[in-house]
């Protein structure tokens, strides 16, 4: 097998943070039923253990990064489902995030979809070019004359049909409001724009004057994806706007991306809305609305936003609706940034199995916060032929605000 070069020397001082991380798992394996890939291929090295082992031996310079070795790490999802049942406490987030920059970014990484995506004037360009020349007539066919394990061919199959909706605008009257910041961030500007637009309207209608940040990528894709420079020019790009906006608080409408903007921003408050208006559900008034919603909880809103709790907690406020979160145990849909793309059939089995739980709750409508989850669980809504509507919850929330 031939061995791949480390972009960085073993003795460098990440190397030394990723040994002590891992020095701190006792091997339990209290994180492995909740491992989505473990779950998939129940191998060892599939698993939050495993992968602990492989990083700190990778960081010793005591194993070589093969193709192999940097696979197993390559396929985690970042879930963080092992953080947070781990009773060491050990950093894995952190621990994956130093081992991927130590490796270098994957040869296998979709880099042109991973620019375009990254670029929403690029992004909004191509949606509408799409939507002038009737894609949803040629998607699908088009997709299948693709390679089966092709990021363009799973490109295409979770690109939205519609034109996308306007940018998002602002509230800024009542000057003596609390003043928040919304980061759109890059796919979210173009794809969940309407879910912005809703934040802003239940904050407007709770008190609070939003400013709206440029749309540029946070830099999570990149961060995650070992490319550890062009994310730290993101982070500099986030600090830079947050200066600017002189505002009290950042939010995000994308748990995926709260993670990343809280790491360029140490200190600041950078939080899910859907905390806000939890907080002051009193001032929010909603219509009835008698619907069977099943409700599917992103990994990051759970473990990183840890927004869940609030989401529920509003949508009980909105009377007639019958509310279901998926059966089983926080897991992934597979989307997980740029997994769906440089490993879709694996990102295919677990979006199936999530959507077999979401079938058993026979929902007449599919919520989920990340754009990401819901652009990949729409692709498999139209798949399996299951012909759910899905929104963003905040859509749903400002549609039945009084
Ligand atoms: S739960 Fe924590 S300590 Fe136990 S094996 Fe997993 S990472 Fe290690
Ligand atoms: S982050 Fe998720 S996929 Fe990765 S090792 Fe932990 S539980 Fe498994």
């Amino acid at each position: 097998m031939m061995g791949m070069p480390l972009e960085k020397s073993p003795e460098h001082a990440a190397a030394g943070r990723i040994v002590e991380w891992a020095d701190q798992c006792v091997q339990c394996g209290l994180c492995l039923p909740v491992c989505p890939t473990y779950a998939l291929d129940r191998n060892e090295a599939e698993s939050p253990r495993g992968r602990i082992a492989i990083a700190a031996a990778l960081a010793r310079g005591q194993a070589d990064p093969t193709a192999e070795l940097r696979e197993h790490l390559d396929h985690c999802l970042g879930c963080l489902n092992c953080e947070t049942v781990c009773p060491a406490h050990v950093q894995y987030d952190a621990l994956l995030i130093e081992t991927r920059a130590l490796l270098g970014p994957s040869p296998q990484r979709p880099r042109p979809w991973l620019n375009l995506i990254k670029r929403p004037a690029w992004l909004r360009t191509l949606r509408r070019i799409g939507s002038w020349l009737a894609l949803p007539r040629w998607q699908g066919w088009l997709a299948r004359q693709l390679p089966m394990h092709s990021a363009l061919r799973a490109a295409l199959r979770i690109m939205p049909t519609m034109a996308p909706a306007a940018r998002v605008r602002p509230c800024d009257k009542g000057t003596g409001q609390p003043h928040l910041a919304l980061f759109p961030g890059c796919v979210a500007s173009v794809d969940d724009a309407e879910a912005q637009q809703a934040a802003v309207t239940l904050l407007q209608a709770a008190g609070f004057r939003v400013s709206v940040l440029p749309a540029f990528c946070c830099g999570a894709m990149d961060l995650h994806g070992g490319a550890a420079q062009a994310a730290e020019r993101a982070a500099h790009r986030v600090r830079q706007a947050w200066t600017a906006s002189r505002a009290t608080q950042l939010l995000s409408v994308t748990p995926g991306c709260l993670g990343t903007l809280r790491r360029a921003l140490p200190g600041v408050n950078v939080i899910d809305p859907l905390e806000l208006l939890a907080a002051h559900a009193g001032r929010l008034h909603f219509r009835p609305l008698a619907q069977r919603v099943a409700v599917h909880l992103p990994c990051t809103q759970i473990n990183v936003a840890h927004s869940d709790g609030a989401l529920l907690q509003l949508l009980r406020r909105v009377p007639g609706l019958q509310l279901s979160t998926l059966p089983r145990p926080p897991y992934c849909c597979g989307a997980a940034g740029s997994h769906l793309l440089e490993f879709p059939a694996r990102a295919t089995q677990l979006r199936d199995d999530t959507l077999r739980q979401a079938a058993t709750l026979e929902p007449q409508l599919l919520l989920s916060s990340n754009i990401g989850c819901r652009l990949h669980l729409a692709a498999g809504i139209g798949e399996l032929e299951l012909h759910w509507p899905h929104q963003h919850p905040l859509t749903l929330l400002a549609q039945q605000l009084e």
